[in-house]
């Protein structure tokens, strides 16, 4: 892995607008660098998306904030106002509510592990709720050991180390004879917590991400922590206000965008990156070149070229995507309705047979998540309501996809009673519109980086083999969502001004 430090004012090369590499475009521009973004379709944000209809606004990509810590730092390193001065940052609480295969429901309050440990006392009894609480202390465990290496610093040179060593602390527990210890979430469920809804609340985690919790390692515990620990956050108008924000941070600091600037390939000279050949056969000359794009993406544009050394951590080819289903709803938002419903599936072994086995395919009965934002940014009036409906698909689905809107609306219809009756009009998002949105093949989601599994899903390093070139983003370290791609920003800046001995700025 080389990396090189750049003296003075360098000219860098951004590509795409995705929130992860204008996070690093707006650190590097007020590092001193003069930053142009590159992006292919005529709009910033990426998977961070918004439809509007009939006075109706839906977002179309994550509709909630983890961690949200992490724009709060980029918006306080590149600028006077903060983060809760440029967007509206609520609290969401219940964190969320749960709806199991028994009929059993419960709701979670945000950022308080003694209020989940009560809650879940209250709806599932008080051996449940212990064994969630010590299920939590583990779990915080688990982010205290991998949160900086996993969170807040460049991928170690000797990443193996992540790859080979499991972090949660899981329970020798008896079996045939043998001791053993879960080395899976699913085997934390069944063996730790014993609690066919504790199994399906931990699984769910994993499974909104698009992994199969029968194979994501134990660590995948920290998922759960973070949302208990740091909370939920929603943002006022919509998730997009948020890669708003971030553009008009960048545009603060003088970096320029250039939209429908599809780049097809990275310039190279004297073994260094040297620049963008973009799609009108035009070619923007640079220093530095930061790519922000889908695997395969990047494979294209270094034509060749070996970006990643024999002994890096592979690039990970996206298997899930996501449908999504924008209804338009007459009858306003009852008071105190959750803003999340997770409603589980009925058979959860059968669904992840369908999404994960060989070939993957659409579950008749999937876990689907609801959000219900209470903000009036959405509707025409305080009479119509606007609800989202996903769930988790085999990336590159396009066959079925309307059957599924279809059950994921009847589903839908156990967090909200009475739906179709009162549906003014519905929208279907397919993992081909993430593709268009994104560039990623199928749709593909990334996941954030976890360690043990063999290394399987941790993403590669934000440095690579050609000098001058980084990458920034859910497809790098520390891999997808929201927290995570803006920490990718941070640590390529970080990279970039420091040079290859930075360690991280936490
Ligand atoms: C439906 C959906 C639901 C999601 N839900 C969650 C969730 O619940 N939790 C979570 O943590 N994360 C979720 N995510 C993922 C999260 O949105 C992303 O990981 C995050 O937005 C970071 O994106 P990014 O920075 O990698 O850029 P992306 O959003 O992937 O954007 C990449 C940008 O690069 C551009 N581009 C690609 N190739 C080129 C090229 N050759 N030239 C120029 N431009 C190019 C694209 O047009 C795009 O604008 C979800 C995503 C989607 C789509």
């Amino acid at each position: 892995m080389r990396a090189d430090k750049v003296a003075g004012m360098a000219r860098i090369a951004v590509i795409g607008a995705g929130v992860g590499a204008m996070a690093a475009a707006a650190r590097l521009a007020v590092a001193g660098h003069r930053v142009a973004v590159y992006e292919r379709t005529e709009t910033y944000g990426g998977a961070l998306r918004r439809v509007e209809r009939d006075g109706f606004s839906f977002d179309t990509g994550p509709g909630l904030l983890p961690l949200p810590a992490v724009y709060r730092d980029l918006f306080l390193k590149t600028g006077r106002e903060p983060l809760e001065e440029c967007v509206g940052l609520v609290q969401v609480d219940p964190s969320s509510h749960h709806v199991f295969a028994d009929g059993t429901h419960v709701s979670l309050p945000n950022a308080s592990r003694a209020g989940v440990v009560s809650a879940l006392a209250e709806s599932l009894g008080p051996v449940a709720a212990r064994r969630w609480g010590d299920f939590l202390v583990r779990a915080r465990e688990a982010w205290d050991r991998s949160r900086r290496p996993l969170l807040e610093e460049p991928l170690w040179p000797n990443w193996q180390v992540l790859a080979e060593r499991e972090p949660y602390p899981a329970v020798p527990h008896k079996r045939l004879l043998r001791t053993r210890t879960a080395g899976t979430l699913a085997e934390v469920g069944a063996w730790e917590l014993r609690d066919p809804r504790l199994a399906a609340l931990l699984e769910s985690h994993a499974l909104a991400l698009g992994l199969d919790p029968r194979v994501t390692p134990a660590s995948a515990a920290v998922l759960p922590y973070m949302e208990h620990a740091f909370g939920t956050w929603y943002v006022r108008g919509g998730m997009r206000e948020l890669a708003r924000a971030v553009y008009e941070r960048c545009l603060a600091r003088r970096v320029e965008f250039r939209f429908g600037a599809e780049a097809t390939g990275v310039l190279e000279k004297d073994g260094r990156a040297a620049g963008l050949e973009l799609a009108d056969g035009s070619v923007a000359e640079a220093d530095l070149v930061v790519a922000g794009v889908p695997p395969e993406m990047l494979d294209r544009l270094s034509r060749g070229t070996r970006v990643r050394g024999a002994d890096a951590v592979p690039a990970r080819r996206g298997a899930a995507s996501r449908v999504t289903v924008l209804l338009a709803l007459r009858g306003g938002r009852p008071q105190g309705t959750p803003h999340r419903t997770v409603v589980h599936a009925e058979d959860r072994r059968a669904e992840l047979e369908s999404l994960f086995g060989a070939p993957g395919g659409l579950p008749a009965r999937p876990t689907v998540t609801v959000l219900r934002p209470d903000d009036p940014a959405l509707v025409p009036d305080t009479g119509h309501e606007a609800v989202t409906v996903t769930s988790v698909v085999p990336a590159g689905t396009g066959e079925g996809v309307d059957t599924h809107a279809e059950r994921l609306i009847t589903v839908a219809e156990r967090a909200v009673p009475g739906l179709r009756d009162r549906l003014v009009h519905r929208e279907v998002r397919t993992p081909a519109d993430i593709a268009g949105e994104t560039g990623a093949e199928g749709g593909a989601v990334p996941a954030p980086a976890l360690a043990a599994a063999g290394g399987r899903l941790l993403h590669p390093s934000n440095s690579t083999e050609l000098p001058g070139l980084f990458t920034v983003g859910g497809w790098s370290h520390p891999g997808g969502g929201l927290p995570h791609a803006g920490m990718s920003g941070a640590l390529v800046a970080g990279l970039i001004v420091e040079g290859p001995e930075f360690r991280g700025s936490q």
